[in-house]
């Protein structure tokens, strides 16, 4: 039922806004009658049984998994697989570029590591082009920034003159809500793509687990938007992995109540509370992290663990300083600080010597802003990073794509990932509608869709 005739439907039943704001205060035949599925609690349903081929069996020591068919819970054009920034953008500009379009995320919330691995600052926005500073993330990206405008304590340093905006983490999830649910995506959360559905040479879609078992998504073109290639390294896309540094990025709370004179006086050097965030007494603190495999998930338990012991004894020593005992730890981001694991091989890599070179594309998609790797000049991101070099029907997108070892510590930015993102979305969309192949896209075509739909080229 549409918003309108929601409303409509409940000024009928005599129900106050509040009940159509939050959704709420309908009771259930009010609901029921609105095409809602309504349930009691402990009511018993039938929702079709999952078939699961039964268990994992035994064989000569070995574990073996049945062979089983897969239920396809849904078809589309275009299905984005992993809800970060990167994804958040190619879902909203393939949508908006006419195509049905899925987004599958893993965890509950949309915005990946920005938001729930608390990296709070959006960094290359900006980036010196010729003589002047130059505005390089429109189009989507700076959206989603001009939104969290709209909204309390959403953005900070989001205007004219100023660049690298930071945004509340809560707020931002609030925001790619609410933009997803009005481009009309259609939403899996809680969805964890685990394989590959291919044909020849061509992915045809992903298996994801959840709660309910192994399902399939069914699609025209897929975009990798996992930030580590999940996807295309099921499909057997050649890549590259990586080892990185790994940190969790915290958050401290009640820093506007640090006496200093009290500090000073006791002798004590201020503690460092980290960096400002549009909330004024909460501040995040980004961690470096020991280098590890991201992909090896004994690695990844280690880090989390000493992380978290890490900061908790960091905090504990900033509340034994005089002035400071009201600091506490706000809370550690849910999402481990996983930068890089795999890259992409496509059919461009992009190369930090070529970035600082102000290297000119013929397939140029976006413009990234500067960042202190490039010198801070602006620098253009060609479509061939994203396509991969012999795999079919896939796009990747995000800090996944073509990058060698020095450039990958740009492209994995949250600005140059809503570039990515944003040229990925449109291709995809291209493709469903030529009835074409991501390395197909006519260029030109996909270059003046993104120009509609605000991105920068130069
Ligand atoms: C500690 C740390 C500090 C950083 N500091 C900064 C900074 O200050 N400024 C800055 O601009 N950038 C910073 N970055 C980089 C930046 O945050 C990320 O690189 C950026 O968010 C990448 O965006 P993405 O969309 O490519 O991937 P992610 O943000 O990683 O999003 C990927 C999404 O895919 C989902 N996903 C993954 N696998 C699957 C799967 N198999 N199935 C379904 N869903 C899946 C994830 O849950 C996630 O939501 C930092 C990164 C780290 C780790």
């Amino acid at each position: 039922m549409s918003e309108q005739s929601r409303r409509e439907f409940l000024k009928k039943v005599g129900l106050g806004a509040a009940g159509v704001a939050l959704g709420v205060g309908a009771g259930p035949r009010a609901r029921r009658a609105m095409g809602e599925p309504i349930y009691e609690a402990g009511e018993v349903i039938q929702a079709g049984p999952v078939p699961r081929g039964g268990p994992a069996t035994l064989a000569g020591g070995k574990v073996i998994q049945p062979q089983r068919e897969v239920p396809v819970m849904r078809s589309t054009d275009v299905l984005v697989v992993g809800g970060g920034p990167a994804g958040v953008v190619a879902a909203l500009a393939a949508k908006r570029a006419g195509a049905e379009v899925t987004l599958v995320e893993r965890y509950g919330h949309f915005g990946g590591l920005w938001t729930g691995g608390l990296v709070l600052i959006v960094l290359a926005t900006h980036g010196r082009q010729g003589e002047g500073l130059t505005k390089c993330v429109r189009g989507i990206g700076d959206e989603i920034c001009e939104r969290l405008l709209k909204v309390s304590c959403g953005i900070m340093n989001q205007a004219p003159g100023k660049r690298d905006p930071t945004s509340d983490p809560e707020a931002t999830k609030f925001v790619l809500d609410e933009m997803l649910r009005e481009a009309g995506v259609g939403i899996l959360l809680h969805s964890w793509a685990t394989n590959a559905i291919v044909e020849g040479s061509a992915v045809r879609g992903v298996l994801f687990e959840s709660k309910a078992g192994c399902q399939a998504v069914r699609a025209k073109v897929v975009v990798d938007a996992t930030g580590d290639g999940d996807v295309f390294s099921a499909a057997g896309a050649e890549h590259t992995r990586h080892l990185h540094r790994i940190g969790l990025v915290h958050r401290l709370g009640n820093v506007d109540r640090v006496d200093r004179e009290k500090v000073k006086a006791a002798g004590k050097r201020l503690p460092s509370f980290g960096s400002a965030t549009p909330i004024p007494s909460v501040r995040w603190v980004n961690m470096q992290g020991p280098t590890a495999d991201c992909l090896d998930v004994e690695a990844l338990s280690r880090c989390e663990m000493d992380a978290r012991r890490a900061i908790w004894n960091r905090v504990e020593a900033i509340r034994a300083t005089p002035g400071c005992e009201e600091v506490f730890l706000l809370e550690t981001a849910a999402q481990l600080g996983v930068r890089v694991s795999r890259t992409l091989k496509g059919l461009t890599e992009m190369a930090l010597a070529d970035a600082a070179a102000g290297k000119a594309y013929r397939d140029v998609v976006g413009i990234g802003g500067g960042y202190a790797l490039t010198r801070d000049k602006a620098c253009q991101v060609p479509y061939g990073a994203l396509v991969p070099a012999r795999v079919d029907n896939l796009l990747a997108a995000g800090r996944c794509v073509a990058a060698d070892n020095k450039m990958m510590n740009y492209t994995r930015l949250i600005a140059p990932c809503f570039v990515l993102g944003h040229a990925a979305g449109a291709a995809a969309a291209l493709c469903v509608q030529d009835g074409c192949r991501p390395r197909d896209v006519e260029v030109p075509k996909l270059q003046a869709l993104l120009k509609k739909q605000g991105a920068f080229l130069g």
